[in-house]
């Protein structure tokens, strides 16, 4: 029997990553169900190879020339946001949740509720309502197999049946392209220089957020929610190479970490294949070649975000939520030259001071603090008060 796989997200980096695995495994996985944002040229090119049941395209233009160009007759076409549901009113096995920002959200949701086996690469999901998503999950027998390479990574060697025996996770960082960039030199750094990242191929808005280190403070949240374990005992370390993929540490001492060339293709066929593994065609870890590997303590003054996120998880209630928001609309803004590099964490800093924190009960709070929060981050944009 084949696993039927839906992806929202497919035309993505995450997206595109998983498709080949399965492309490489076409005897193991069938694919159900695509999503794309705007991308239907590409979206086209993946149907014609997997054959799904359905898709569903955001962009109401896409929407109009995808059809054009489509001519599988036996395909259902959905255009909009909402099409999540009807997606997985199909029989699937496991749904990768791929798509990036608070947009990933409700698909996360709607799957979990159905008790749906997630791949999870959504970081928002759980860095925005963790305790909601991780209660859902928990409410109807869902898993949420992280993966996020840090989360995978520490998924893979966490013994969750003794987890009063684990005394510290340790998330790994690259640094992102200005590791070895004097701060002062950080202020003029354009988007093109900041989308570089020296290990990762990922999409811009991740790539940004590994050179600010925000990327670094939302997988401390993550790993907060979904490991369940205080971030006080969650420490970050810079590990340039990015070869062990994060660590946990048991009260005897013992450290176990997983190890691994750079490359996502890895952590998503094991969300893949779990509670197997498959074979993939990823290029295998030489240490003898690598030689030697660092690591550093980041410097809070050079990375403020990942200050930020500690600070977000120490104020609780809907912090992280802002956090979040505040951060999607600065790096946005940046991207599109309308803040500099170093006034990404400054402009998130300032939305955290001006908000007022709340509890956070419902999917509709969520929603509604998220829209607030992008609303103040704007207004503190537009106005240069950072
Ligand atoms: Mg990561």
């Amino acid at each position: 029997m084949k696993k039927k796989i839906t992806i929202f997200g497919s035309t993505g980096s995450i997206g595109e990553s998983t498709l080949d695995i399965i492309r490489q495994n076409p005897d193991k996985y069938e694919i159900i169900g695509l999503t794309a944002n705007t991308n239907y040229k590409k979206l086209l090119e993946q149907v014609e190879h997997f054959n799904p049941k359905v898709v569903s395209i955001n962009d109401n233009n896409a929407y109009i020339k995808f059809t054009d160009l489509n001519n599988n007759k036996k395909l259902r076409v959905l255009n909009g946001k909402n099409c999540h549901k009807e997606i997985l009113d199909l029989n699937t096995d496991l749904v990768v949740a791929a798509i990036t920002g608070s947009a990933g959200l409700m698909p996360v949701v709607s799957a979990l509720e159905k008790g749906l086996s997630i791949a999870l690469a959504n970081k928002e999901s759980l860095v925005c309502s963790g305790s909601l998503v991780t209660s859902i999950a928990k409410k109807n027998n869902a898993k949420i197999l992280p993966v996020d390479s840090e989360h995978n990574a520490i998924y893979q060697v966490l013994d969750s049946k003794n987890k009063s025996k684990i005394s510290r996770l340790i998330l790994t960082a690259s640094g992102g392209p200005f590791f070895n960039k004097d701060i002062k030199e950080l202020d003029d750094i354009l988007p093109e220089e900041a989308i570089k990242h020296p290990n990762w191929s990922m999409g811009k808005k991740i790539s940004i957020d590994s050179a600010t280190m925000m990327n670094k403070g939302l997988e401390l949240i993550e790993a907060y929610y979904l490991f369940d374990i205080s971030h006080k005992n969650i420490d970050v370390i810079i590990h340039p190479e990015s070869i062990i993929h994060s660590c946990v540490e048991y009260m005897d001492g013992s450290m176990l970490s997983q190890m691994g060339t750079p490359d996502m293709r890895t952590p998503i066929s094991y969300t893949l294949a779990y509670p197997e593994r498959i074979k993939t065609n990823v290029k295998r870890l030489d240490l003898c070649e690598i030689k030697q590997l660092n690591f550093f303590k980041p410097d809070l003054k050079k990375y403020p975000s990942l200050r930020l996120a500690y600070e977000a998880l120490e104020i609780g209630k809907s912090a992280p939520t802002i956090l979040n928001a505040a951060n999607e609309v600065a790096v946005e803004s940046f991207l599109n030259q309308g803040i500099k590099f170093l006034s990404i964490s400054k402009v998130v800093e300032k939305t955290l001071n001006k908000a007022s924190f709340c509890n956070v009960n419902s999917i509709k709070d969520v929603i509604e603090i998220d829209k607030e929060s992008r609303k103040l981050t704007l207004d503190i944009i537009k106005h240069g008060s950072y």
